[in-house]
């Protein structure tokens, strides 16, 4: 799936908004698997509210709680994951460069130009060939990184067949979606020698706009089962959370994420109509009910501020770039050895494979800056969850949860080029830094006393400037 991924990877990544990804175990799991996280339902001492309270301390303390053998497991899976980043990157060049080279690329679209004249349906037969050979090519890389490593580090639950499955449903997917971008993109190239590559770009963005929309009704279905989520003990407080927060949402949706995988996740998905709030079951079965308020403050934080309609501008801006980048260097090199690979020009669908090997370029250098641009747009989010939840301690559980396979601790360069979430670090410290400054929120007045009001205290002292009076 390498190469599809490779072209498609922004577009179908975006296709769900996933955010506050966290971890659990599987239900029959006694003992706790070996990656698992503990459940920190005692807040330590350093993070209960007092006089002294320190927000670094308080997130010290948090992270000493998780066991060295269990850092040290995460630790080797995310950075496993730079390594993954080239050699996925470098492995999709030598596939582009073979099919290029051998000329497969040129012998499949003669293969699609014998079976008909009409040419929508020309590339759309060509796009069928391309993205079976390069599936199978793909194949050998995306089986370790997806199913072995998946299951090595405790993280996958499905057996092989159904592994399978889901890459078949996967494949259609591509193929049906894929095919029509295509379709769409060929006939612009064709009729806009010149201005094709600013089209191309907005017609790009609009499908975007189209598979997010569609996506939560018609792609995720076909994967996992939603349903709406009955429980009235979890339901009801978010529903009430999103009522104070101005999120028209009658249903809050589950999704049995279990089938495939360990992890908790929750995500705002959709577009206009069909945006919605959805916890996976691994999240429900293993968030205290802090931590689920937590995440979903944080969901309903990508919802008020606007992070799915700000990532589809942002993705417009980048989409435009990069079709300028592409009509410069695709001229560039089909000038150079179009002839030897037997492409015709820009408008011809054998050029797909060149087309991806320069996108993966500069999808490849510009990770830095995709993951900057959403990893701000989460921390956002986690402003917007510590204040509208004001569960810090429920956050900070999330994060330590999530650390069963994000690196938690990175150094600030590390975080800045591969993190596209606030390391765990930073998300502990700015909820314990939230804390600090709310500490009036965690202190209960001793029973029988009425706590009494700030300026009573200092009646002895020279009156305060009234602006200094704090108010309830
Ligand atoms: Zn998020």
């Amino acid at each position: 799936m390498i190469l599809v991924r490779t072209l498609f990877s922004t577009a179908l990544c975006c296709l769900v908004f996933f955010c506050a990804a966290f971890l659990a175990t599987p239900a029959f799991a006694q003992p706790p698997a070996a990656n698992e996280m503990p459940s920190v339902i005692q807040v330590p001492a350093e993070a209960q509210p007092s006089p002294h309270f320190d927000a670094t301390a308080a997130t010290d303390a948090y992270l000493a709680q998780i066991p060295a053998d269990k850092k040290a497991r995460s630790d080797a899976y995310f950075e496993g994951g730079y390594w993954l980043i080239l050699w996925d990157f470098l492995y999709g060049v030598v596939i582009a460069l073979l099919l290029l080279n051998l000329r497969w690329s040129a012998h499949m679209r003669d293969l699609a130009e014998r079976l008909t004249h009409f040419k929508p349906v020309h590339t759309f037969v060509y796009w069928l060939q391309y993205v079976v050979v390069a599936t199978i090519f793909g194949f050998p890389l995306s089986v370790y990184e997806d199913y072995f490593r998946e299951h090595k580090y405790g993280l996958a639950t499905q057996t092989f067949g159904p592994w399978m499955g889901d890459q078949l449903k996967e494949l259609g997917v591509n193929l049906v979606l894929g095919g029509v971008l295509m379709m769409l993109l060929v006939g612009i190239v064709r009729r806009l020698p010149r201005t094709w590559w600013i089209w191309g770009a907005v017609v790009t963005a609009m499908f975007l706009i189209f598979t997010v929309l569609i996506a939560p009704v018609y792609i995720v279905p076909i994967f996992n089962k939603v349903t709406p989520l009955n429980d009235p003990k979890i339901v009801d407080p978010i529903l009430s959370l999103a009522r104070a927060n101005g999120i028209p949402a009658r249903n809050v949706y589950t999704m049995d994420a279990s089938k495939q995988t360990t992890r908790m996740s929750a995500n705002v998905s959709g577009f206009a109509n069909t945006m919605r709030i959805t916890l996976n079951d691994n999240l429900l079965r293993r968030g205290s009910p802090e931590e689920i308020q937590a995440v979903m403050g944080h969901e309903m934080g990508h919802y008020v501020l606007n992070h799915v309609y700000k990532f589809i501008m942002f993705f417009l801006i980048v989409t435009v770039l990069a079709f300028a980048y592409l009509r410069r260097s695709l001229d560039w090199t089909l000038e150079r050895w179009g002839e030897k690979w037997r492409i015709r020009g820009i408008g011809d669908t054998a050029v797909l494979p060149l087309v991806v090997l320069l996108v993966s370029i500069l999808g490849f250098v510009a990770t830095p800056i995709m993951n900057t641009f959403i990893r701000t747009q989460e921390y956002e989010a986690d402003m917007y969850g510590l204040n509208t939840s004001r569960q810090p301690d429920g956050f900070a559980q999330g994060a330590i949860h999530l650390g069963e396979y994000r690196k938690m601790n990175p150094g600030p360069i590390e975080e800045w080029i591969f993190f596209d979430h606030p390391s765990g670090r930073n998300r502990i410290y700015a909820s314990m830094r939230w804390k600090a400054e709310n500490l009036k929120l965690f202190t209960a007045p001793p029973t029988g006393e009425v706590q009494a009001p700030v300026q009573s205290t200092e009646s002895s002292a020279p009156p305060r400037p009234a602006v200094n009076v704090e108010k309830k």
